[in-house]
């Protein structure tokens, strides 16, 4: 008898929908852009139309479903799971889990994006169960969770891990979030196309062969692999704050692992992974960086659906749901 397991990622640029099996096989999977012109019940009506349509087609006699999960953007309050201003979709006050619920007709666990994405490294990552472990993702957005002693952290009101608005910069450029400064006001996706227009118009942009944009991870990327010199000093300074950042993670949290996702870092992984991995051995404490690594996660888009595996199949023995 299968065990299958719905699972939703519902990010800020796209929506990934899958069934799993509980062996964190994707039977199927469907992927949409995120809609903005639409009212979030909605769009989490969707999702659940998607789920369950999903399960129709690969469902075979004698299946059993044993739970459904969503990852979803934060500040989402803990235990509710109420998305209380979530800067990346411009939601407020949405009551994910019950709508969601009384979508698929059945509970839905539902978790912070990057908590999910952290139990996905810590179930399914390249060395399971390191018991002090951080995820950080660079996409879009920046984002974290944390894994302590082998549990999801969530603080007290859900709010912990939100890396991505650690100040880096003061009175740096203003971030999503109203406040100056923060990591992913200077780091994220989103703001990459700005920096190179600052680059230029300090006088780097004279030799750039960048074109007119708009310029994404990828085409800043492959300028800095063709040695573009204001691409290479955008990457530069990014992994200068990401260091920096993760450098102060290390001196508090004293991880075993930092595991970077994303599509920032993901894509320019055989950019930055050296000099990042010197930048935070340079900052941090050597106990601190003594047993640490620093990898970049080979799971993909599919870290969250994982997540959202192991939130279901680990809800009530395992460590990291509580
Ligand atoms: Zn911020």
């Amino acid at each position: 008898m299968r065990q299958l397991i719905l699972a939703a990622d519902l990010g800020a640029t796209k929506i990934l929908t899958a069934v799993l099996d509980s062996s964190g096989r994707i039977l199927i999977q469907e992927k949409s852009p995120t809609p903005y012109d639409q009212e979030p019940v909605k769009v989490l009506e969707q999702i659940c139309a998607s789920l369950l349509g999903l399960q129709q087609q690969v469902g075979q006699e004698g299946d059993r479903v044993m739970g459904a999960a969503a990852a979803v953007p934060g500040p989402l309050s803990f235990p509710a799971a109420v998305m209380l201003d979530s800067p990346n979709l411009g939601w407020k006050e949405v009551p994910v889990r019950d709508i969601m619920t009384e979508g698929l007709g059945m509970p839905v666990i539902v978790e912070k994006d990057t908590n999910m994405a952290a139990l996905g490294a810590y179930y399914f990552g390249s060395t399971p169960f390191s018991p002090n472990l951080i995820y950080i993702t660079v996409s879009t957005g920046v984002g974290g969770g944390l894994i302590l002693d082998g549990r999801l952290y969530r603080g007290q009101a859900g709010g912990a891990g939100e890396i991505g608005h650690m100040v880096v910069e003061r009175n740096g450029p203003v971030c999503g979030c109203g406040r100056r400064g923060c990591l992913e006001a200077v780091a994220a996706g989103r703001v990459l196309a700005r920096r190179v227009e600052q680059m230029r118009a300090g006088g780097w942009g004279a030799d750039m062969d960048l074109g007119p944009g708009p310029w994404g991870a990828r085409e800043l990327g492959e300028a800095a692999r063709r040695g573009d010199r204001a691409a290479l000093a955008v990457v530069r300074e990014t992994t200068q704050f990401l260091g920096q950042a993760i450098a102060n993670l290390v001196n508090l949290f004293n991880p075993q692992l930092v595991v970077l996702g994303g599509s920032v870092a993901q894509g320019w992984r055989d950019l930055i992974s050296s000099s990042l991995d010197e930048q935070v051995r340079s900052l941090a404490f050597p106990l601190n960086a003594r047993d640490l690594r620093i990898e970049f996660t080979d799971l993909g888009e599919a870290i969250g659906l994982l997540g959202c595996l192991a939130a279901v199949l680990h809800k009530e023995r395992g460590p990291g749901i509580n």
